[in-house]
């Protein structure tokens, strides 16, 4: 990508082989279509790896199974769809120059998922303190297992949405899972955090109870939303209205703040 490439960079040699690099898949403008801030326009940072193998992945390019990306795909101009490339791994000032040039158009926050970007914590450290320079809000999206990786950055995030992975989506053994899941929320409660379930047809009553038990021992008032997988690939059947309602109020038993939110940026075919 000729522009980045010819801006970047000023830091010294030496210096810059201290500096934390992340490998990054994509960068692009869209509309948040999960969670909280369903609607908001955002800036999208999405970084490779991941540590689990959900059944319902629809970002298979970030999973160690696919091909290290040599390139990280930059949408340029921003909101078109069509995208440049900038060389992997990417330092903090490249990034911090492609996030200026999206903001000639208002975003309302910088939206980091992936895969599992508490992966590259040591990145992120280095370069969120430029993204709140430019007045711009932070969002994790995580899968909520890495409490120590989150403990590095937390004071540097203004929203956390944090996934409860049931096992059955997962294959992970549940005793591990329910613990680092507690601790991941203690820390996050610092931040806007919210929860989120992935609900398929073969989610339990049991795993429900558990996200539950956690939450309310965490802070009953903490959000929790169910989100019905949205069919696709290993999970071609989606979930019934009756059984949604019926894990919507199962919920709102002991937690005040119960949604259900669909995938909305399939809807209208956003990236
Ligand atoms: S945590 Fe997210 S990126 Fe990782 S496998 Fe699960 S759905 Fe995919």
């Amino acid at each position: 990508m000729s522009y980045l490439l010819k801006t970047f960079s000023t830091t010294r040699p030496e210096a810059e082989a201290r500096l934390p690099k992340a490998r990054l898949v994509e960068v692009f403008s869209s509309v948040q279509g999960e969670g909280l801030l369903v609607g908001y326009r955002q800036v999208f940072v999405r970084t490779y790896g991941c540590n689990l193998r959900c059944t319902y992945c629809d970002s298979p390019e970030t999973l160690k199974e696919s091909p290290m990306p040599t390139v990280c795909r930059i949408e340029w101009p921003v909101g078109t769809g069509r995208f440049e490339t900038l060389p992997n791994p990417v330092e903090v000032e490249q990034l911090t120059q492609v996030l200026q040039r999206f903001l000639k158009m208002p975003h309302h926050s910088v939206a980091i998922t992936g895969g599992e970007p508490l992966l590259q914590a040591r990145f992120l450290k280095a370069w969120l303190p430029a993204v709140r320079s430019l007045r711009l809000k932070t969002f994790l999206e995580t899968n909520g297992l890495l409490p120590e990786h989150l403990r590095q950055i937390v004071a540097l995030l203004d929203y956390v949405s944090m996934d409860i992975k049931a096992p059955s989506a997962t294959g992970l053994e549940p005793e591990k899972t329910w613990p680092m899941h507690r601790q991941f929320l203690e820390v996050a409660r610092s931040t806007n955090v919210y929860t989120k379930m992935v609900i398929t047809p073969r989610t339990t009553d049991d795993e429900l109870d558990r996200a539950i038990d956690l939450i309310e021992s965490v802070d009953a008032s903490i959000p929790f939303i169910l989100q019905p997988v949205t069919p696709f690939g290993q999970e071609p059947v989606g979930v019934s209205p009756a059984r949604l309602l019926e894990l919507q109020s199962r919920a709102a038993a002991r937690l005040s703040e119960v949604r259900v939110i669909p995938q909305t940026h399939k809807l209208v075919s956003l990236l």
